[in-house]
C-alpha cells in the first residue's frame, strides 16, 4: 500500500495550527492554507508551502486534512469555486475534522465519491493544548482498508483513534459526545455559582470536585481557570454555541430529546449578549454571576 508522504492541512485556527505543526515534525511534506494569509506564514517558514487557494492545496498531494469552524466554512473551503473539490483528483484522500453535521460530511463523502476520492469524517475531542501536544482523542468513519492508511497519519495528532464504522458516525459521536461537554461545563457554572452563593471557598470546593466520583478533566481545568478568571480561549463559546445548535438539529432529525441542552443554548445565548462570544466556553457562568449578582473567584 502507498504511503502517505504528502499532505495538504487546511484552516489554522486553535485546533488547526496544532496539528499542522505535528504534521511537520513528523516529518511530512506539508502544504498549507488559511483564508487569514498571515496564520499561513510560521508555517512557511518551518518548511510548508502555503497554497493560495483551497483548489491548490488539494492539488498533487496524498491527503488533505481540514478542520474549519462550522458547516458554512467548509461549504465555502470544499464545495465553493476554487473549493477542494476543483483541485482534487481520484487516488486522493479526504479528511473532515471539523465539528459539523453528519449530513453535511454525507454530502462531501458523496462528492468525493464522484471524484475517485476517499473520504473521512474525523472531529476530535481535546481542546487548544492536547491539539498542540498531538494528544487530541479522535474519532474516524469511512472505508475500513483506507483507514488503516490514514491511521499512522492521525496518530501523529492524537493520544488515541477510534474507528466508528460507516461515513457520518464520527461526526454523530461527536454531536453526541459535545452534547455530555456542553451539560457538563452548564453543571460546573451552576455548581460554582451556587457554591458561592453559599459563602463557600471555592478553592475547597474545585479540590472536591478534583477527586469526587463524578470528577472529569473537564471540570477541573474550566473550574481552576473559572476560579482564576482565566477566560483565554481553547474553545470559544461561540463555537459551543454553534455545536449547540447542531446538537439540537441532529437530535430533532432523530426524534431524541435533548430538554437540558436547550438550558444550555438559553444561557450560552446570554453570555454572547453580554458579549462573551470570544472568550473561552467557560464564560457561560457569567450569565448566571449576572443573575445571581455574585463573581466566582478562587483566592
Ligand atoms: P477557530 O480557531 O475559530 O478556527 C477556525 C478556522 O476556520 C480558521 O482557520 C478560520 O479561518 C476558518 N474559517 C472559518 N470560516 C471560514 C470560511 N468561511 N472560509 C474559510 N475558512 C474559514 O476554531 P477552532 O477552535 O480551531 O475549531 C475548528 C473546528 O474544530 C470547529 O469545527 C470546532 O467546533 C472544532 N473543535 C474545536 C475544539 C476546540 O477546543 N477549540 C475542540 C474540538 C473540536 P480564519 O483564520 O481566516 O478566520
Amino acid at each position: 500500500m502507498h504511503l502517505i508522504k504528502t499532505i495538504s492541512y487546511l484552516g489554522l485556527g486553535t485546533m488547526g495550527s496544532g496539528m499542522a505543526s505535528n504534521l511537520l515534525k513528523a516529518g511530512y511534506k506539508l502544504t498549507v492554507w488559511n483564508r487569514s494569509a498571515e496564520k499561513s506564514e510560521p508555517f512557511a517558514r518551518k518548511g510548508a508551502r502555503i497554497a493560495g487557494t483551497p483548489a491548490d492545496a488539494a492539488r498533487d498531494v496524498d491527503l488533505v486534512m481540514y478542520s474549519l469552524s462550522d458547516d458554512q466554512a467548509v461549504e465555502e473551503v470544499v464545495f465553493g469555486a476554487r473549493g477542494i473539490l476543483t483541485g482534487i483528483k481520484a487516488g486522493q484522500i479526504a479528511i473532515d475534522m471539523s465539528t459539523v453535521l453528519p449530513a453535511t460530511t454525507l454530502r462531501e463523502l458523496e462528492a468525493y465519491a464522484k471524484r475517485g476520492v476517499d473520504f473521512f469524517d474525523a472531529p476530535v475531542f481535546g481542546s487548544k493544548n492536547e491539539s498542540a501536544r498531538a494528544k487530541l482523542w479522535i474519532l474516524a468513519a469511512g472505508n475500513k482498508a483506507i483507514f488503516e492508511k490514514v491511521k499512522p497519519v492521525l496518530e501523529h495528532l492524537g493520544q488515541t483513534v477510534h474507528y466508528l464504522g460507516k461515513n457520518g458516525n464520527a461526526a454523530a459521536m461527536k454531536l453526541a459526545g459535545n452534547l455530555i461537554v456542553a451539560l457538563e461545563l452548564e453543571a460546573l457554572a451552576e455548581g460554582l455559582v451556587l457554591a458561592q452563593k453559599a459563602g463557600l471557598d471555592l478553592n475547597t470546593v474545585m479540590e472536591v470536585v478534583k477527586v469526587a466520583d463524578f470528577r472529569s478533566p473537564l471540570l477541573v481545568s474550566n473550574g481552576q481557570n473559572i476560579l482564576k478568571r482565566d477566560f483565554s480561549t481553547s474553545f470559544a463559546l461561540k463555537l459551543m454555541l454553534k455545536d449547540a445548535g447542531l446538537i439540537e438539529k441532529f437530535a430533532k432529525s432523530l426524534r431524541s430529546p435533548v430538554p437540558a441542552l436547550r438550558v444550555v443554548q438559553k444561557n450560552l445565548g446570554s453570555a454572547v449578549a453580554l458579549g462573551f462570544e470570544k472568550e473561552n466556553a467557560s464564560a457561560v457562568i457569567k450569565a448566571l454571576e449576572k443573575e445571581a449578582g455574585v463573581e466566582v473567584k478562587g483566592r
